[in-house]
């Protein structure tokens, strides 16, 4: 039946883009031998993902390691993640987390402590103040 060779060739187009989503359509026309804007229209007829992806095989996201097409990170989970850092808290020795980018700007702002929570802050402020006085007492 003359049916059987285009519908192999088909075949065999679509596993091409299956199997190398990084493969272009006219590298695929080239191994199949016809333009890559004809491998577009099967694909299309087939609703198969036309476009290559570039990135897969290079990009993948800074945290997990999943292959992505954005910059950095897979997802703005991930991102967020990335962007927090684990710190211990100055008064109460507790770990916890802040943005990245907080924390930067508390140390340019000159902070040489770093609290977690505005109760710890002034608590410790206030130890250290009462213990100033006191030593300026005892004078
Ligand atoms: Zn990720
Ligand atoms: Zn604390």
């Amino acid at each position: 039946m003359p049916v059987t060779a285009p519908s192999t060739r088909t075949q065999y187009i679509i596993s091409l883009r299956e199997r190398n989503p990084c493969m272009t359509l006219a590298r695929i026309g080239d191994i199949v031998g016809v333009s890559g804007e004809r491998i577009r229209q099967i694909l299309k007829t087939h609703n198969v993902e036309t476009k290559a992806i570039y990135r897969q095989s290079r990009v993948t996201c800074e945290l997990c390691g999943t292959p992505t097409s954005n910059r950095h990170f897979c997802s703005r989970a991930c991102q967020s993640k990335a962007s927090r850092v684990q710190a211990v808290c100055d008064c109460c020795g507790k770990l916890f987390e802040m943005r990245k980018s907080q924390l930067l700007g508390r140390t340019k702002a000159g902070y040489k402590h770093i609290f977690c929570s505005q109760s710890c802050r002034s608590k410790y402020f206030w130890q250290h103040v009462k213990a100033a006085l006191e030593a300026t007492e005892m004078r």
